[in-house]
């Protein structure tokens, strides 16, 4: 069907996904609509289990396979980019890493593709952009969405159940990171839009109610799941950012990611981060509410911000500098609108519907998802560095600058995590 039929509010003018196809048994379906997008007897990108979960494992000759550990990094894209040279399209069969990967690449080739989803692990199918590391650090850069979206919800209710878990983890960050880019706006007019939120909202509640129904593999619950998870995408797209779905948790999730990459260490599913992580923010959020009287922070010097980003940072010190040091030399004007304008976005925050943690754990919980530290595999020690330093990572304005520029973190950090519920 087409995208607007399974969107509430009429969608701009945008490079959009055109058709999505949610359905039980519908990967039959597969080269009918590929040949409806011109991407027949085109390269399938994929893995080993991804094409085994999409039951093509004897189908497809014409193969781009990753391998079994794949990263979504710019050296693979550059490697899948090559191998696509010529090609008309291609067809994505997978979820995260393969969907980034084969999107990224058909943008470098200016082809289309379309992608058969093997798991609801994440919002990014329908989204304009791909997440790639890049020389150390998680950036997102422009790609377009694919033309069709296939989601099946007997391969969603079959996909290894933390995959599913994680796309919750990653969908339920939404109320928390669309105040975040409110937030944004409101000390620095960035820009914010209503209507991401109208174009998702819906469907993350209708996913949020269903949660406890993923465990036993309802069809109906992965289906709500998979068109949240779409429409999130859709949603980034017309935003013309990732703001309204990556605010400050997704930045402690990179940050876990960039450090796990750099000691060599393995990098846990994004959604998982996400969730647990939103917990965190949204206690944050809480200790905004509540300040009545801010103690301003003094901005570090251009000299002092430097050296502690050497210190802290270390290996990704070189890396992460230029989006700190973009947003210290802003930071004078942020308080200055923070301190004759705090009463009044407080009390916009405070009209928003913020989810408490206890919320956000609530529906991880019912879905199996990881909830705390401990189910994550994370320490509090480490998780509070990560806290304090992940707003370093990205030239953003999220809950965890205004946080500190307010004087609540770092100071707090320790009462934010026990109110998280996350330790
Ligand atoms: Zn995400």
């Amino acid at each position: 069907m087409k995208l607007h039929e399974i969107c509430p509010v009429e969608l701009p003018e945008a490079d959009l996904t055109d058709s999505v196809y949610i359905g039980s048994g519908i990967r039959t379906d597969l080269q009918d609509i590929a040949a409806q997008f011109g991407v027949t007897d085109t390269p399938v990108i994929c893995d080993p289990n991804t094409l085994n979960a999409a039951g093509l494992k004897n189908q497809s000759d014409h193969r781009i396979d990753l391998g079994p550990h794949a990263h979504a990094d710019a050296e693979t894209v550059g490697r899948v980019s090559e191998k696509l040279t010529g090609a008309a399209g291609a067809i994505a069969v997978g979820s995260g890493t393969v969907n980034d990967l084969a999107k990224r690449a058909c943008a470098q080739n200016e082809i289309p593709y379309i992608v058969l989803g093997t798991a609801a692990s994440m919002n990014g199918y329908a989204s304009g952009i791909a997440a790639i590391l890049d020389q150390g650090v998680k950036t997102t850069v422009p790609a377009r969405p694919p033309r069709a979206i296939i989601l099946d919800c007997e391969i969603l209710a079959d996909a290894p159940a933390r995959l599913t878990q994680a796309g919750l983890g990653d969908l339920i960050s939404k109320p928390v990171s669309d105040s975040d880019w409110w937030l944004a706006d409101a000390v620095e007019k960035t820009g914010y839009s209503e209507l991401p939120s109208l174009i998702v909202d819906h469907a993350v509640a209708a996913a949020v109610n269903a949660a406890s129904g993923l465990p036993e593999k309802d069809l109906n619950a992965h289906g709500a799941l998979g068109t949240a998870l779409v429409l999130s995408g859709v949603a980034m797209v017309v935003a013309g950012s990732s703001s309204p779905a990556s605010g400050g948790e997704h930045l402690i999730s990179h940050l876990w990611d960039m450090e796990n990459v750099v000691l060599g260490q393995p990098t846990r599913l994004h959604g998982a981060q996400v969730g647990v992580a939103t917990c965190i923010t949204a206690a944050l959020y809480q200790l905004l509410l509540e300040c009545t009287n801010p103690v301003f922070a003094r901005v570090p010097s251009r000299q002092a911000l430097e050296t502690r980003i050497q210190d802290e940072h270390g290996p990704l010190a070189a890396s992460i500098l230029p989006h700190a040091r973009s947003k210290n030399e802003r930071a004078e004007a942020r308080i200055a609108v923070l301190r004759d304008n705090w009463s009044e976005i407080r009390d916009g925050l405070a009209d928003r519907t913020l989810p408490k943690p206890e919320d956000i754990r609530r529906t991880l919980c019912a879905a199996n998802a990881p909830s705390t530290l401990a189910e994550l595999g994370e320490t509090r020690a480490n998780t509070a560095r990560v806290f304090r330093l992940a707003r370093d990572i990205r030239n953003r304005i999220t809950v965890l600058d205004i946080a500190f520029e307010l004087g609540i973190l770092p100071g707090r950090i320790d009462e934010v995590l026990d109110r998280s519920g996350v330790v």
